[in-house]
């Protein structure tokens, strides 16, 4: 992941902006899928290969990812988009924040591991169930590389999250009693629910997928597409996920 989160703040919280194409697959579906692109107001308005914001960044074609989600493995496009400057010329892809680059597992699949993990189970009880999740079964290792990265990502993260939450809701108590007795995931997803109870936009959205838009908020854009990263299958021959 390319940001610091020393430098999120304040320009993360002013860039979390709920768009709804983006929460899900079935909404990247039915709003940007069927419309043959990126809503024009969402589009990047900042090349990350150069840095310039002047010059309107031009459409480039797509290509396909697939996506293992909770409900369902799709093949989704992913839209690219070219720098016009000619000592660029950079290509890219803008890819949602439901899933990560280069992997295919979303993020809603691990979400349901790190939620089961931080209740108290251990990660070699998930892997031996994991043929039940979408493509499972995953391997101890997988599942450990999953926790600890989101983990580390939370850390490094949660102020920032606390900030951002605030705007949202300036009178709302951050920490309860009883999620202070919890762990730093258990609190997260306790203070998450109480959000999605007062603010029906976000009742849709998962924790993960929120933090990772706020990893995420400084770009979305990734570097131009590179086929031979794409190449992963399904289920345990799945090594980088
Ligand atoms: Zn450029």
């Amino acid at each position: 992941m390319g940001c610091n989160p020393v430098f999120l703040f304040p320009t993360a919280i002013a860039n979390i902006i709920v768009m709804d194409w983006n929460e899900s697959v079935q909404s990247y579906f039915s709003i940007v899928v069927v419309n043959g692109g990126i809503p024009h107001q969402d589009r990047p308005r900042r090349c990350p290969h150069c840095g310039q914001e002047h010059q309107l960044l031009y459409r480039h074609g797509h290509f396909t990812r697939t996506v293992i989600t909770l409900e369902e493995t799709r093949e989704i496009p992913i839209y690219q988009f070219y720098c016009p400057l000619p000592e660029c010329g950079g290509t890219f892809g803008l890819i949602p924040d439901f899933v990560e680059k280069y992997h295919q597992v979303a993020l809603d699949v691990k979400e349901e591991v790190i939620r089961q993990h931080d209740q108290g189970t251990s990660l070699a009880q998930i892997a031996t169930q994991s043929d039940s999740l979408p493509c499972g079964p995953y391997s101890e290792k997988t599942l450990w590389r999953w926790t600890s990265i989101w983990r580390e990502r939370l850390i490094q993260t949660s102020f920032y999250l606390w900030s951002w939450i605030l705007t949202l809701l300036p009178h709302m108590e951050l920490w309860s009693e009883q999620a202070r007795r919890r762990s730093l995931w258990g609190g997260f997803f306790e203070l998450w629910d109480r959000v999605q109870s007062k603010l029906r936009q976000y009742s849709d959205i998962r924790f993960v997928h929120i933090l990772h838009r706020h990893v995420r908020s400084l770009e979305l854009a990734v570097p131009v597409h590179d086929p031979k990263k794409d190449v992963h299958s399904c289920g345990s021959r799945l090594p980088s996920q």
